[in-house]
């Protein structure tokens, strides 16, 4: 399959070298607004091909090249300095989805492609690519809170000694400051939060889980404070989703899609089922009335600067 990389910064670069490592790419193609640095990041990653899989790297010095691309990821655009929120990106983000999204529909199949959201502020960033694109909303994929959920898996299995592959537990809502964590369906194995906690006599008191929420909401500026970005995460992430859509794993994750008609519409990241044909099914974990309250203001947020910039 051909996959196309718009915005070879940090990101883009380490969800290039992660999607070559799947070995399901037979072709990845780097377009970014500095063709210099595309170049460069295309050479620099053929020669670690020459190590894995044989996978064709080229750089494109317009959208032409992505031709034939059945997924396109989107990872230009400005990052969060420390110290800044997600939604801080907001106005100079939209500028550059705006400038990207009808270029690479001018030369992709729009029957066939699947839009792949990196760039942040996530979910508005969505919302936008999907009206562009005027693409399904099944098929502008937000990596969401994939990774905020890849957070919480590590961090609740340090404290609990099981395996991150071990727990089931989901981030949901914005990628960003209103994100929720839905302790609710926690699980490990298939076995309730609660009830392993007993079990293993494990004490899961409302302090450990605040603290536990909190670093997973500010990993990311921790992350940014000590090395400028962040982009390991996320490149597993995106590998991870690219590789659900491609082989049509039908995996549920925690990706951001567009639901709702009009005015009433948002893009929160929810457990979907992901295939080939994007993110096709919705599901509503079971939730308290807190979280289910959170989780609507969460999308509230989203909402409301989305409306801000207009389009
Ligand atoms: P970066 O500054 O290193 O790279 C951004 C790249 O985008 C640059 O190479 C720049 O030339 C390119 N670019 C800018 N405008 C462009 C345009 N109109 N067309 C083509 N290319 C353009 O930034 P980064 O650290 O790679 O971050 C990229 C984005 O990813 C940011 O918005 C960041 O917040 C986001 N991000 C998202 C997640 C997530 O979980 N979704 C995680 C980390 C970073």
């Amino acid at each position: 399959m051909k996959v196309s990389i718009i915005g070879i910064g940090s990101v883009g670069s380490a969800v290039a070298t992660a999607v070559k490592n799947t070995g399901l790419a037979h072709e990845i193609v780097l377009f970014d607004i500095d063709g210099v640095r595309a170049r460069a990041a295309a050479e620099d990653l053929g020669h670690a091909a020459a190590f894995s899989y044989d996978v064709k790297i080229t750089a494109a010095s317009n959208y032409r090249a992505i031709k034939g691309s059945e997924i396109v990821i989107i990872s230009a655009g400005a990052n969060q300095k420390p110290g800044e929120t997600r939604m801080d990106l907001l106005h100079k983000n939209a500028a550059v989805i705006s400038d990207i999204v009808p270029k690479i529909m001018a030369n992709v199949d729009s029957k066939n492609v699947k839009l792949v959201i990196v760039t942040n502020p996530l979910d508005v960033m969505v919302m936008l690519a999907q009206k562009l694109s005027k693409l399904p909303a099944s098929r502008v994929i937000g990596t969401g809170t994939m990774l905020d959920s890849a957070r919480l898996h590590v961090i609740l299995s340090r404290s609990l000694s099981v395996s991150p592959q071990s727990v089931n537990a989901y981030v949901l809502g914005e990628h960003g400051d209103s994100s929720i964590v839905a302790w609710n369906c926690a699980t490990i194995g298939a076995i309730a939060l609660n009830d392993f906690c007993k079990q293993t006599n494990t004490p899961m008191t409302d302090n450990t889980r605040a603290t536990i929420e909190h670093r997973v909401k500010t990993a990311a500026y921790e992350i940014i404070r000590g090395r400028g970005a962040t982009w390991d995460g996320i490149a597993g992430a995106a590998a991870d989703l690219i590789r659900s859509i491609i082989n049509d794993e039908n995996r549920i994750l925690t990706v951001s899609t567009v639901e709702g008609i009009g005015k009433n519409s948002v893009a929160v990241s929810m457990p979907r089922i992901v295939g080939n044909n994007g993110a096709t099914r919705t599901l509503i974990p079971q939730m308290d009335k807190t979280e289910v309250s959170n989780l609507q203001h969460s999308a509230k947020i989203v909402r409301k600067n989305f409306d801000l910039i207009g389009k």
